[in-house]
């Protein structure tokens, strides 16, 4: 493969060029061909890769040499092949890149790059959201990448340059009495570059408020205190970085039947005294919607029921707990003379073997429930 131009007329330098020659050079070429400016022009990104390449071997004296007597061929045996795409170039150059052309390429060195900010957001489900799981919207404000000048802060087609003040190093020198104190550059606030025109749509901060609407999938079974991570829904990071995380803090409305115990639900139903003595079959809510339950003759106030399986899936198994029914037994209150007198023949036929707390409810005594 010998399609290679020469590096020394790529950079249109003379081949005794000194190395400021070449930089100059390099750096005319690179901000006319720059990818930032020629977003999707293959030739220029061509152009780009060429130059770079070029002024990768010439600045390195080793490399030159090898180049000098042996051109491409020999620099290809000693192991130097060009770049592949810019992200090997903007890694091979890193701040060097950045001093050259003086400005940031907005690919800066991964050690300048922030990731964006966590948020937290909470949210408020009702039972059954929680129970079997829902998928909603949520309205957050949030801070993104503007999308005008993508982070870097510079109006479209300018550029961040080196700050003047402190010559890019962040940093500025001041004589008092012996000492001489260093203190955070004023102008570029310490990151050693300026910008002459900030973005418009950001006011150069690199980042605007937006309004944006998530969908969150909230799966079945989560609680009070459960807590959902959507990645990269978070705050936009700077200089490229990537962006922070979204935490959904859950919070479940109680419900007016049923109590959540992890996955078992509990609930009370009512029965009357007489269903209670003779058995009977009652309809009680389930999460679904109902089920009829056999109550045994003789059952106690207090009494606890299952329906196996009719509570929440378990966030990890997706199993269902348990619903579990305590029986309450309601007092018959106006009774009629009639029932009243049916009691009272059922009192003396039943009154050595009723527990003492019948007999107080038969006596409509202190045995009150709500
Ligand atoms: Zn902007
Ligand atoms: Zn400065």
């Amino acid at each position: 493969m010998t399609t290679k131009r020469d590096y020394y007329e790529v950079l249109s330098v003379d081949r005794d060029a000194a190395d400021d020659q070449l930089k100059s050079s390099y750096r005319k070429l690179a901000l006319n061909y720059h990818p930032d400016k020629n977003p999707g022009n293959k030739e220029a990104e061509d152009k780009f890769k060429e130059a770079s390449e070029a002024y990768e071997v010439l600045r390195d004296s080793q490399k030159r040499k090898i180049y000098d007597q042996f051109g491409h061929k020999g620099l290809e045996g000693s192991g130097f092949s060009g770049f592949s795409g810019f992200e090997d170039i903007f890694s091979s150059f890193g701040s060097i890149f950045e001093d050259i052309l003086g400005f940031s390429t907005g690919r800066r060195s991964r050690s300048q790059t922030q990731r964006g900010a966590d948020l937290r957001y909470d949210l408020t489900l009702d039972f059954m959201q929680a129970a079997f799981g829902t998928e909603t919207q949520i309205d957050l404000q949030k801070m993104e990448v503007c999308p005008s000048c993508k982070g870097n802060s510079c109006e479209p087609g300018t550029y961040q340059e080196t700050c003047s003040l402190c010559s890019g190093t962040g940093q500025v020198s001041r004589n008092q009495g012996f000492f001489t104190v260093r203190t955070t550059c004023p102008h570029c606030h310490g990151n050693g570059q300026s910008i002459p025109h900030p973005c418009k749509g950001c006011k150069g901060n690199g980042q605007v408020m937006v309004n944006k609407k998530v969908s969150v999938k909230i799966p079945a079974g989560v609680d009070s205190g459960s807590r959902l991570r959507l990645t990269g829904e978070g705050e936009g990071g700077a200089y490229g970085g990537p962006p922070g995380d979204l935490y959904v803090f859950i919070n479940v409305e109680p419900h007016e039947f049923f109590q959540r115990d992890n996955t078992d639900i509990h609930c009370q139903t009512e029965i009357s005294f007489i269903q209670a003595a003779l058995g009977a079959r009652i309809s009680v809510p389930t999460l679904n919607s109902k089920k009829t339950l056999e109550i045994p003759k003789g059952t106690q106030p207090g009494d606890l029921f299952l329906f196996r399986n009719n509570g929440i899936p378990s966030l990890r198994t997706g199993r269902r707990g348990d619903q579990i029914i305590q029986i309450l037994i309601k007092t018959p209150t106006n009774i009629s003379k009639k029932q009243a007198s049916l009691l009272r023949e059922f009192d003396k036929i039943e009154n050595s073997k009723l527990s003492s707390k019948l007999k107080n409810i038969l006596k409509g005594g202190s045995a009150k429930r709500g």
